[in-house]
C-alpha cells in the first residue's frame, strides 16, 4: 500500500499535521489519495500571528510594493503550474477545467498586480477625491480616504475552484494589506494546500501574509473583531448560518457571501434557428452544462426559450450533449470529467430527482452514458442531463433547486416580459446571458435583468468573436449577485481592494488634507523656488512644488493661426455674426488653443528629467477666453507614484501628476486639468 500523505495546515509560519483524520478520495476512481490532519489548530495563535506579525509585515510595504510582490508571485506560480495540473485531475477536472482554476488563479494575481500598479499610490493612503470646499473662504474642505483596516481576512471557499477561489480573494485583500487565513472546502483542500506550499516556498510574501486551515474553522470566527473581514463562497445554507455568528454581528465584522445561484440564459424572441445567434446560444448552454462537470457557481441552470423554439433548442442540445465524451480526463477525447466527490454525486442525484418530478427529461443517463477510463465505475461521474419545464411560472423547483452538476432545464416562455419574470424567479443570481440580434431588445431587457443578476452577458455574432463566455468571472468585472446569490461583491477591478479597506471622511484646511492624502488639494499651500519643477528629478520633487507662469494676451492672430494649424474653423472662433448669437456673445479662442498656450507658458523646453507626457485627466473648460483676454497658468506637483520601474537603459522613473489651473486677467479659472508625466530618477 503506498503511503497516503496527510495534509497540513500552515499556522503561524509552521506546517501542522501528521496524524490522519478525514480520508479524501479521488473523484476519478474513489481511491484514497490524502487525509486531513487530526491535530487541533490553535486559532488564538493563528489570529494573534496575523495581527502581530502579518499586519506589520504588510504595512512595511506600500500599495505599489505589494502589487510588485503579487506580480512576482504570479510569475513564480505560473512557472510551477504543471505540478498543480498533475494534482488537479484528481478532482475530476479536465485540462480545460484545471486551466480555469490554475491559470485563472495566476491570471487574477497578474491582473491585480497590474491594476494595483496603475491605479494605487506608493503609500498606504488611497485618496478618494476630489476634495470639496466646505466654507466660503477656501480654508475648510472635506474629502475621503481609504486606509488598511489593520485586521485580517478569513477567506472560506467552496470545493469547485480550490486555487482560483483562494487567489481571487487573496489578491485584493493582500493589496489592501490584510493578512489572510484561507479555509478551502475539505473535499479538494489538497489542491489548495499544494498552492499554499508553493507560495510559502516562494518566500515572496511578508511573514504572516497567508495562513491555511485544513479542516474545520473551530472557534476562528468567534475570535474576529471589527477590523477583520470574512468572505465566503459556498452554499446559501452555510452562508445563512455563518453570517449570523453572534461574534460577527456583535463586532460588525463585514461578511461577504457568494452563494449558489440559479443563473439563466435567455434566447430572445427575435432569434430564429437559422441565425448564428441560435448556434451561439446552444453552444454556450452546452459548454456551461459540461464545463467543470457543471460545478460552477456561474453555470447556466435555467435555459429560457420562446415556446416556439423549445423543440429546436432541445434537439440541438441533445445532439451536442450526445457527442461529449465523459470519463477520466487523461483519456484522449474526454471532454467532461467527474464531480468532485461521491458526496456531490449523491447530492446532485437527489436534486435531479426533485427537478425531474413534474418535468420531462430530454437527455440523461439513459442516453448511452458510459464514462471511459480505468476504474471509473467507482468515480464520481454524472451524466449530462437536460430537462424541460413547460410551465415555468407555476413550477417552483426549477427556480429553487440547484443541482450543482451537469444539469440544466429548458423553460419555455411567451413574450420577453415573461422571460424576464422567469429570470427574476431565481431570487437573485450571479449571471444571466441574453442572446439577441436586436439592440432594442437588449436595451429593454438588460436593465430589468440587471436588477436581479450580478452580471449580464449580451451575446450575438459581433460579441461572439471575443466573448469570454457566460461562466467566466473576470478580475476587471464585478462577481457576485443579489439575494440568493449571497448579496456580495468580489473582483470588479480596484473596487475589490476598496472593499478590504476602511473609508473615512476627513475635514480640515486644504493644506492639512494635502498632507494627509499625499495629493495636492486646491487651495493648499504651495512651494515656489527658482528651480523650475520640470528640472527636478523624481526624488527631489515634492508634492506642492509649484510654478506661476508669465502672462500671455490672446490675439485674433492666435485664433486664426490655431484654426490654420488644426483645421478647426468652428463658427464660434471664426464667424463674428454667429458667435454674437451664442451665450458668449463674441468669438472665443479654441479650448485646445488655450491648453496649448498653457503648455507654452509652463514647459521648460530643454532636455531634462521629464521624460514624457502620457495623458491628461479631469479636463474642464470653465470660462471662455475672448480676443484680448490675458491668461497665465499655475502648475503644481499634485501626486507622485513610485512604481519602482526602470526604462530599457535601467534608468529609474516615476509617475508625476501635475495640477494645472489656467486663469484670466480677472483671476477667474479658465480651464483646469491634471497632466500625467514620467519623470526620471536621479539614481
Ligand atoms: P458548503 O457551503 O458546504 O461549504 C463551503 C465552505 O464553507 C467550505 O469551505 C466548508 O468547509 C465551509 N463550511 C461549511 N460549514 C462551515 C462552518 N460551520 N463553519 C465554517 N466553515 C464552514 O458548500 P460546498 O463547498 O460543500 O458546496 C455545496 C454547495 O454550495 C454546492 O452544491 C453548491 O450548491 C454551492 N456552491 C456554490 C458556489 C458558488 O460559488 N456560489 C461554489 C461552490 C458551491 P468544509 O468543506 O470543510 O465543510
Amino acid at each position: 500500500m503506498p503511503q497516503i500523505s496527510t495534509l497540513q495546515s500552515l499556522i503561524a509560519g509552521r506546517w501542522i499535521g501528521n496524524e490522519a483524520a478525514t480520508p479524501l478520495r479521488s473523484a476519478l476512481n474513489n481511491s484514497l489519495i490524502y487525509n486531513t490532519h487530526a491535530e487541533r489548530i490553535d486559532f488564538d495563535e493563528a489570529v494573534t500571528y496575523a495581527r502581530k506579525t502579518g499586519v506589520p509585515g504588510l504595512m512595511k510595504l506600500d500599495f505599489q510594493q505589494r502589487a510588485a510582490r503579487l506580480k512576482a508571485l504570479a510569475l513564480y506560480l505560473a512557472s510551477r503550474k504543471e505540478e498543480l495540473y498533475a494534482i488537479s485531475h484528481l478532482t475530476g477536472a479536465t485540462r480545460a477545467d484545471s486551466w480555469v482554476d490554475i491559470e485563472g488563479g495566476t491570471g487574477t494575481l497578474f491582473a491585480y498586480a497590474s491594476m494595483g500598479s496603475r491605479e494605487l499610490p506608493s503609500s498606504n493612503v488611497l485618496h478618494e477625491g476630489l476634495a470639496i470646499a466646505l466654507g466660503k473662504n477656501g480654508g475648510f474642505a472635506g474629502t475621503h480616504i481609504l486606509v488598511p483596516r489593520g485586521g485580517l481576512a478569513v477567506h472560506i471557499n467552496a470545493f469547485n475552484f480550490p486555487i482560483w477561489g483562494l487567489l481571487e480573494k487573496f489578491a485584493p485583500s493582500f493589496l489592501a494589506a490584510m493578512p489572510c487565513i484561507g479555509k478551502p472546502a475539505t473535499a479538494t483542500s489538497y489542491l489548495t494546500e499544494a498552492v499554499v506550499r508553493m507560495i510559502h516556498e516562494s518566500g515572496l510574501l511578508p511573514e504572516g501574509a497567508l495562513q491555511l486551515v485544513i479542516g474545520g474553522t473551530g472557534d476562528l470566527l468567534d475570535r474576529l473583531g471589527g477590523a477583520d473581514v470574512v468572505t465566503f463562497t459556498g452554499s446559501a445554507d452555510t452562508a445563512a448560518k455563518l453570517r449570523v455568528n453572534r461574534n460577527l454581528i456583535a463586532n460588525s465584522v463585514p461578511f461577504t457571501a457568494e452563494a449558489d445561484s440559479l443563473n439563466c440564459a435567455i434566447l430572445a424572441p427575435d432569434v430564429s434557428a437559422d441565425d448564428p445567434e441560435f448556434d451561439l446560444f446552444v453552444k454556450e448552454v452546452a459548454r456551461e452544462m459540461t464545463g467543470k462537470a457543471g460545478q460552477k457557481c456561474t453555470a447556466i441552470r435555467r435555459v429560457i426559450v420562446p415556446e416556439h423554439m423549445v423543440d429546436a433548442v432541445g434537439t440541438r442540445l441533445r445532439e451536442r450533449l450526445a457527442k461529449i465524451s465523459v470519463g477520466d480526463p487523461s483519456v484522449e477525447g474526454v471532454r467532461m470529467g467527474a464531480l468532485a466527490s461521491k458526496d456531490q454525486q449523491r447530492d446532485v442525484a437527489e436534486r435531479l430527482a426533485l427537478l425531474a418530478s413534474g418535468n420531462e427529461v430530454l437527455f440523461g443517463e439513459r442516453d448511452g452514458f458510459k464514462p471511459v477510463g480505468d476504474g471509473v465505475s467507482d468515480g464520481s461521474f454524472f451524466a449530462p442531463t437536460l430537462l424541460l419545464c413547460r410551465d415555468g411560472m407555476r413550477n417552483d423547483a426549477v427556480h429553487d433547486i440547484e443541482a450543482f452538476g451537469p444539469v440544466s432545464t429548458i423553460i419555455s416562455y411567451n413574450g420577453i416580459d415573461e422571460a424576464l419574470a422567469l429570470a427574476a424567479r431565481g431570487k437573485g443570481s450571479l449571471v444571466s446571458t441574453l442572446v439577441t440580434k436586436e439592440p432594442a431588445i437588449a436595451a429593454y431587457a438588460v436593465p430589468m435583468a440587471a436588477a436581479s443578476h450580478g452580471r449580464v452577458l449580451i451575446l450575438e455574432r459581433e460579441a461572439s468573436v471575443d466573448s469570454t463566455g457566460h461562466g467566466s468571472p473576470l478580475p476587471q468585472l464585478k462577481h457576485g449577485g443579489p439575494g440568493r446569490a449571497g448579496g456580495g461583491e468580489e473582483l470588479g477591478g480596484i473596487r475589490a481592494v476598496r472593499h478590504f479597506l476602511q473609508r473615512a471622511a476627513v475635514q480640515g484646511s486644504p493644506t492639512m488634507l494635502a498632507a494627509v492624502t499625499g495629493e495636492y488639494v486646491r487651495g493648499a499651500k504651495v512651494q515656489e523656488s527658482e528651480v523650475h519643477p520640470f528640472r527636478k528629478h523624481f526624488e527631489d520633487l515634492k508634492m506642492g512644488d509649484s510654478l506661476l507662469t508669465h502672462r500671455r494676451t490672446v490675439s485674433e492672430a492666435d485664433i486664426v493661426n490655431f484654426g490654420g494649424v488644426s483645421g478647426d474653423y468652428f463658427y464660434m472662433h471664426f464667424d463674428d455674426i454667429a458667435a454674437k448669437d451664442t451665450q458668449f456673445g463674441q468669438r472665443i479662442a479654441h479650448g485646445y488653443f488655450v491648453l496649448s498656450a498653457a503648455a507654452g507658458l509652463f514647459v521648460s523646453p530643454a532636455p531634462g528629467p521629464v521624460l514624457a507626457n502620457y495623458g491628461l485627466d479631469n479636463l474642464r473648460f470653465i470660462t471662455p477666453v475672448a480676443i484680448g483676454d490675458t491668461i497665465r497658468a499655475r502648475l503644481t506637483c499634485k501626486r507622485k507614484v513610485d512604481r519602482n520601474r526602470t526604462d530599457d537603459k535601467g534608468v529609474g522613473q516615476g509617475v508625476v501628476a501635475w495640477d494645472v489651473q489656467i486663469t484670466n486677467q480677472r483671476d477667474e479659472l479658465v480651464a483646469s486639468y491634471d497632466i500625467l508625466t514620467l519623470v526620471m530618477k536621479r539614481s
